[in-house]
């Protein structure tokens, strides 16, 4: 429907976009030239799963042939997919809204084809990207959008073949949003029986970045507990038992009075609820952000009154405990993370996982996925993800970066990201593969390497970002103590007799811990 693609402003798209991009670092990494070599890996390990009916349409294949008409025909399908996630109303992510942006520019340009080409592709979009595979005790899936309606976000999983998913239940971008309507929930639940997802186990919502339950400021605390609140009412409503958040900031006050209010705040929400479980994510201690040690979401949990403890859990987020410093790549380095989980939570507390290669290296404390395998955790972190038993029965859920490069629309030079959602059914699927796969085989090998490979002047820029910034922050650290040794100087050169003059080791002491 061309009229209500016509209605979004491309301004109101990007502002959102930007508004996102200061929440969640990773939006502006997100859009990176290396995208568009995924063609190379992934044609290697699509060879042996499911063919895509979209694949058939990439624009790798398309520019292959080189004809004006095969790329119009590719850019009408685009849209034509996207359809669905172009939305009027409060529901979009910020998934979408890359895509209310590219399909907003496509209609203009490609509208003729797009009206021509409606019925079939209409079809074509019916068509699975991947196809779920049945019998798995991982249930691997990835954050879908839900706009038009939470409902919709089962067909956008079915879409690419996951066995669990995530969504949004009302907008990241607004604390005041309407109820869920009558119609959306019946139609959620029906759909949840009609696709076999049990939305008790598998469905996975994301809360709200906006809110921060460790929030000093009482209006502002509010606030924040109203909305998450609301979050958790929704769940309810829908059947949903597992909902994911971050834990929030300290701000300007300390850890301790933050992990207090935190706990506190989930203590009355539990108490006003019945059979949600509010799961807390792993975080990567950026800034003042609590959860980077397992430690801090053990503290959390540990100020809950034990009749609530059965409903309150933990979510590792790959990319964030490896980029706050956990290794999770060598075998014996994620074990000993496992066995902090277990000394410092407490394993029945594990309910899910977000399952993000990391483009930053381990303790740069920065929030950058990466597709899986591409990153700095590699596909070997995966392969000990994927067999590791404790995790079976868990939703695995992909937050890996889906957009690549648009078609350069009448030669302008000017391409604009599009979304590929192919990208998580063939990420689902190579996943699924490494349970039983031998790490030794030179199948994964050669995997590994393929992934490794595409993801190198990634890795290399973020790299040399990280080793620049210790660089500077060892020549302010240095700058600082010489200050503080100067000025004990001037402070013993007049006195007599005076205390020992401390060695600058002592100095070092009196550094505080960043709070996490
Ligand atoms: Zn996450
Ligand atoms: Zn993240």
């Amino acid at each position: 429907m061309p009229a209500r693609r016509s209605r979004l402003s491309s301004g109101a798209a990007i502002s959102t976009e930007n508004k996102k991009r200061s929440l969640h670092e990773p939006e502006d990494e997100i859009v990176s030239p290396r995208r568009n070599k995924r063609g190379r890996y992934s044609a290697e390990y699509r060879k042996s799963k499911s063919a895509s009916p979209v694949e058939a349409n990439t624009p790798r294949k398309s520019t292959k042939q080189g004809s004006t008409n095969s790329k119009a025909r590719r850019t009408a399908k685009e849209i034509i997919t996207e359809e669905p996630y172009v939305e009027e109303d409060s529901k979009a992510t910020y998934y979408e809204v890359k895509v209310e942006v590219n399909a907003e520019e496509e209609t203009i340009t490609t509208k003729s084809t797009t009206k021509r080409k409606t019925k079939g592709e209409k079809e074509a979009e019916m068509s699975p990207l991947g196809i779920r595979t049945k019998g798995l005790q991982m249930f691997v899936g990835a954050h879908v959008s839900a706009a038009k309606g939470v409902q919709n976000s089962i067909v956008n999983s079915v879409h690419i073949g996951g066995n669990a998913f995530a969504l949004f239940l009302k907008s990241q971008r607004k604390w005041d949003n309407p109820p869920l309507q009558d119609e959306h929930k019946e139609q959620f639940r029906k759909f949840c029986l009609d696709h076999q997802y049990d939305a008790s186990k598998y469905i996975l919502p994301h809360g709200s970045y906006l809110v921060n339950l460790a929030q000093e400021e009482e209006a502002k605390a509010k606030q924040a507990f109203d909305s998450f609140l609301d979050d958790l009412r929704r769940c309810e409503q829908l059947g949903i038992k597992l909902y994911n958040f971050h834990p929030g900031a300290v701000g300007q006050s300390t850890l301790e009075s933050a992990i207090s209010r935190l706990a506190n705040a989930l203590t009355k929400a539990l108490s006003e609820t019945e059979t949600v479980t509010p799961v807390l994510e792993t975080m990567c201690g950026h800034g003042t952000t609590i959860g980077g040690p397992l430690s801090e979401l053990g503290a959390v949990i540990s100020q809950i009154p034990e009749k609530f403890h059965s409903r309150i859990g933990v979510c590792i987020d790959t990319c964030h405990s490896f980029a706050y410093g956990y290794d999770l790549v060598s075998p014996e380095g994620f074990n000993s993370f496992m066995q902090e989980f277990d000394d410092k939570i407490g394993l029945k507390f594990l309910r899910a996982l977000h399952l993000n290669d990391s483009k930053a290296p381990q303790g740069s404390k920065r929030d950058l996925h990466a597709n899986i395998g591409t990153g700095f955790l590699g596909l070997r972190a995966f392969h000990n993800v994927m067999n590791e038993e404790r995790f079976q029965g868990l939703p695995m859920i992909l937050e890996t970066p889906i957009d690549r490069p648009g078609p350069d629309i009448g030669g302008s030079n000017k391409s604009k990201p599009i979304e590929d959602k192919s990208v998580w059914a063939r990420e689902i699927k190579l996943l699924e593969s490494l349970i039983g796969m031998d790490p030794e085989s030179s199948e994964f090998r050669s995997l590994e390497a393929q992934l490794s490979d595409e993801g190198r002047a990634e890795r290399q820029k973020h790299q040399e970002q990280y080793e620049r910034k210790l660089e500077t922050e060892a020549k302010k650290k240095q700058k600082s103590l010489a200050k503080g040794q100067k000025n004990l100087d001037d402070m013993f050169k007049g006195r007599k007799g005076g205390p020992k003059k401390p060695k600058t080791t002592d100095l070092n002491t009196s550094e505080s811990r960043p709070v996490e």
